[in-house]
């Protein structure tokens, strides 16, 4: 018989997906007699829920949709754009636009998605700079402005033709089960996902301040010891974005003064509000990745989808977005996707591990020796870069196509 393997019919995936269609709404009927369904929004709600109108989320929207599924965004706040005390801001990244674009189907260039011209670096009193080339470094711009990544998302997605409903957080597993299975949870850094799905947490604190800045796009981190982690500052499209952040407790008010006024001496450039910020990062440990819980699929930052070592998590939350969305219909082919992703994972875990324990002294060594080989080697320290960003080396090596 054709199609047949193993005396069992190869199922019609347009079959599949309108019985999974019917199973759903039936399902959402049920809830709603029963007058336990949560939100207005879930009740008219497509075949498939998103959680989160960020990156990971408008990405696996916009596929999900482009596949043939209903999808409905859930999003928390009244816009796309994140919490708007820490936006618009600037992020940088190393990124293959091109084959990243083809990989998620969506083109990216500027001004969501810059060209960087130098990463500068200082640690402990030393400057270091690398050509932003070397790095394919990029200025992604974040937040609620006509130029950012989320509004462009957002534009492709209403022409996918995925509804959005905007005032909804999903809160508790109560709100979890009620969504349709295969739905897809891609909230962030924010707490309350985390905890209703019982997701591990490493908590991040910091500060950021965003305030006008002409000039092309440039990068540049701070490693001292004022923190644990560091500083950084970014630009593009018309604004400077400064962020201090710490993973290992609260980021003292007067460190940020410290570093602002170091700003506004050294590179003319006055951040003048600050903003707290805190949030939740799925790094706790070296078995916290996961792509599915229960019946939903996971993206973003809650399936990990960062870099251990310093947090880079841009490059790798488009990724994810495109493969939440595969999930729905290919969940073997999505797992292998992810897992590939996330392959240097466990050793930048053990590496980051190392680095939280050692003493400072030593830590100032060792981080002028990593710095040190971008002088001597700097095509060395492109490739370490490049292995750390999740699933970069991966896509450079074409295996993503
Ligand atoms: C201050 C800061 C600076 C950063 N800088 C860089 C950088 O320079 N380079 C880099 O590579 N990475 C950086 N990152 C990391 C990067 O921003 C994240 O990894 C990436 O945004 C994660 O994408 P995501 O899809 O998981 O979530 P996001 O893009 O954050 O989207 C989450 C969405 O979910 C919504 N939401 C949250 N909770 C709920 C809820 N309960 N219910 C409904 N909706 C909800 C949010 O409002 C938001 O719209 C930075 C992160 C922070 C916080």
């Amino acid at each position: 018989m054709p199609g047949a393997k193993g005396g069992r019919e190869t199922p019609d995936p347009r079959a599949v997906r309108t019985r999974q269609k019917t199973a759903n709404k039936t399902e959402r009927r049920r809830l709603a007699s029963n007058g336990s369904m949560p939100a207005k929004g879930v009740m008219e709600m497509a075949e498939i829920a998103v959680v989160g109108a960020g990156l990971s989320g408008l990405v696996a929207a916009i596929n999900c949709a482009r596949a043939g599924h209903e999808v409905t965004v859930l999003e928390k706040y009244d816009r796309v754009g994140g919490e708007p005390e820490n936006h618009p801001s600037v992020d940088s990244t190393p990124m293959l636009p091109g084959p990243l674009g083809d990989f998620i189907g969506v083109d990216l260039g500027p001004p969501q998605v810059t060209p960087t011209l130098y990463m500068r670096s200082y640690a402990y009193g030393e400057r270091y700079d690398i050509d932003g080339g070397l790095l394919h470094l990029h200025a992604v711009e974040r937040g609620g402005r006509s130029t950012s990544i989320e509004s462009y998302l957002h534009g492709l997605a209403l022409e996918a033709g995925v509804k959005f409903e905007f005032g909804w957080a999903l809160r508790s597993q109560a709100d979890l089960a009620h969504l349709p299975p295969n739905s897809i949870i891609a909230t962030g850094l924010h707490f309350e996902s985390f905890l209703a799905l019982g997701i591990p947490f490493r908590q991040v604190y910091g500060y950021t301040s965003t305030t006008r800045y002409e000039g092309e796009p440039k990068a540049v981190a701070y490693f001292s010891d004022m923190t644990r982690d560091y500083c950084y500052l970014a630009n593009a499209n018309g604004i400077a974005y400064a962020l201090f952040f710490d993973r290992s407790g609260p980021v003292r008010r007067a460190l940020v003064e410290k570093w602002a006024e170091m700003l506004r001496r050294d590179k003319d450039v006055d951040f003048r509000e600050w903003h707290p910020f805190s949030g939740a990062v799925a790094v706790s440990a070296l078995d916290n990745p996961r792509l599915f819980m229960g019946d939903k699929i996971i993206a973003g930052t809650l399936a990990s989808m960062n870099d251990p070592l310093f947090l880079f998590g841009v490059h790798a939350s488009l990724m994810s977005g495109k493969i939440a969305a595969l999930a729905v219909d290919d969940k073997a082919r999505a797992f292998e996707l992810y897992r590939d992703t996330l392959s240097f994972y466990r050793k930048a875990w053990t590496l980051r591990r190392l680095m939280d324990m050692t003493p400072m002294p030593l830590r100032r060594q060792a981080m002028r020796a990593f710095l040190g080989i971008s002088r001597a080697r700097p095509g060395l320290y492109g490739k370490i870069m490049f292995y750390q960003i999740p699933g970069l080396r991966q896509m450079e090596a074409g295996k993503f196509t």
